[in-house]
Order: structure tokens, then sequence, then C-alpha cells
């Protein structure tokens, strides 16, 4: 658990950050720049996350950071009630997500900006780019506007 001073001398608990570190820090730096990029397979034009080597349709080699519209679904949710680490515990309750991007990948991420009881599947969302500490950007969502 990290943690890093704040403003007023207090100390500020850390989330659990990504390991950014191989194709996890590229996608993890395309979010720095407030773009959304996936990996597009050159041989068969499918887009896949997580990051990896391989595409897992064709098994070509040769991929490319695609920019992704950050627009999709809402395919799936849980609200988190109780915090499982200490840096969330002034968060509670928020929406943990799984959204399907137009494009066709599936994220786990935040469903932000919309309270728990209004979440309905399938409703639009669009990506909204969150600092979550120690510089690390991550991609949230929120309802489309
Ligand atoms: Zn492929």
């Amino acid at each position: 658990m990290g943690v890093s001073p704040s403003s007023g001398g207090e100390r500020q608990i850390l989330p659990p950050l990504p390991v950014l570190e191989g194709l996890t820090a590229q996608f993890y730096h395309w979010c720095s720049q407030s773009q959304l990029r996936f990996q597009r397979c050159k041989g068969c034009g499918r887009w896949r996350h997580i990051p990896r080597v391989a595409c897992p349709q064709c098994g070509s080699l040769e991929w490319e950071w695609a920019l992704s519209g950050g627009r999709g679904r809402l395919f799936t949710w849980t609200v988190v009630a109780r915090p499982m680490h200490p840096a969330f515990a002034q968060e509670v309750p928020y929406v943990v997500a799984i959204i399907e991007l137009e494009e066709g990948v599936r994220l786990i991420t935040r469903l932000v900006d919309c309270p728990p009881e209004a979440l309905q599947v399938g409703m639009s969302v669009e990506v909204t780019f969150v600092e979550a500490g120690e510089g690390v950007i991550l991609p949230f969502f929120r309802p489309a506007t």
C-alpha cells in the first residue's frame, strides 16, 4: 500500500495501481495522453484487451495500438458497498462495471457520475480519464452525453 503526501500535510492512502511494465505500461501511457487505445490485429483486424503478444483469433504477432472512440455499453456491474482497501473507504458505494466498447473489446473499470439505481444493462457510456495517484491515469466510464 502506497502513501503520498497531500496538501495540508496529511498522508493520503493510494489505491492499488497497475504495474506499469511491458504492454500494460504502453496501454496506460496512452491513457495518460487521454487516449483509449487497444491492440488491433494486423492479421485479422480484431481488437483485443487485455494487452498480449499474439492475437487469440488468428495467432498473428503483428498489431497496432488503435484509437478507440471511447464509447460503449454497460455489459454488467456490481455495486461495492464495503471497501476492500482503505483507499476506497470514502468512495463507497461505487460501481465496478464491465463495459463493452463499440470496437468489441470488454473492459473492467469503474462507472462514475451515475447513481447505482439508474444503471441499466446496455446503457450508453463514454470514457473519462481519472488520475488515480502517482500520475497513473485510469479509463473510467460515465453515462454518454
Ligand atoms: Zn488476428
